[in-house]
């Protein structure tokens, strides 16, 4: 087993500035359309209630479910959907909200996916992006913060399911165990 140490990444009172500058571009962005927002779980779940409760426009929630990590802290490159969306989007305005961007192929996968629907537009909005790791570009409508290429936990953000409900954002390091042969 390896030690795993969690050091303060993104405090409490830098969240919320993010929020408000988030939905405060948003609400300018659509003054009173109508919005489907559709989050991508299971890290997005948090930064997702706190930003619609800002939001000021009718919405509409919808989610799907990708994963491409598993139980690593690396992407294995391979994108799987495994909640595909229920929602008719046709004609719609859509929100796409995402915890955090990294090499960009879950995000770029899921917005072609949604392309393919007829939206009337889709955007993206993520919290995070780790712009050092981009593999696939991507280009973010509404982005909280640039960050350090760290894993990140905390704040709906896992390491093997541990760790979402962290109320503020940690660098994880994991060290191995130093009484182990
Ligand atoms: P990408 O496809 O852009 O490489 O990865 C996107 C997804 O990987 C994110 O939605 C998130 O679930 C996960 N991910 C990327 N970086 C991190 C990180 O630092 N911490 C955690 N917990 N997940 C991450």
């Amino acid at each position: 087993m390896n030690r795993i140490n969690l050091s303060l990444f993104i405090p409490r009172a830098d969240i919320e500035v993010y929020l408000e500058r988030l939905a405060a571009e948003i609400n300018r962005s659509y003054q009173d359309k109508p919005l489907v927002v559709i989050g991508v779980l299971k890290g997005s779940f948090i930064f997702m209630a706190d930003l619609i409760r800002r939001l000021n426009m009718p919405v509409e929630l919808e989610f799907v479910g990708l994963a491409s990590y598993g139980q690593n802290t690396q992407s294995s490159g391979k994108v799987r959907l495994t909640r595909p969306l229920k929602r008719d989007i046709t004609g719609k305005d859509v929100l796409v909200v995402e915890d955090i961007v990294d090499s960009g192929l879950t995000i770029s996968y899921l917005l072609k996916y949604l392309k393919r629907r007829k939206a009337n537009s889709v955007k993206l909005c993520a919290l995070l992006s780790k712009p050092s790791r981009r593999i696939c570009p991507v280009e973010i409508d509404y982005l909280g913060c640039e960050v350090a290429d760290k894993f990140l936990v905390g704040y709906g953000l896992d390491r093997g399911e541990c760790h979402r409900q962290l109320p503020e954002i940690f660098a994880l390091e994991e060290q191995p165990d130093a009484d182990k042969p």
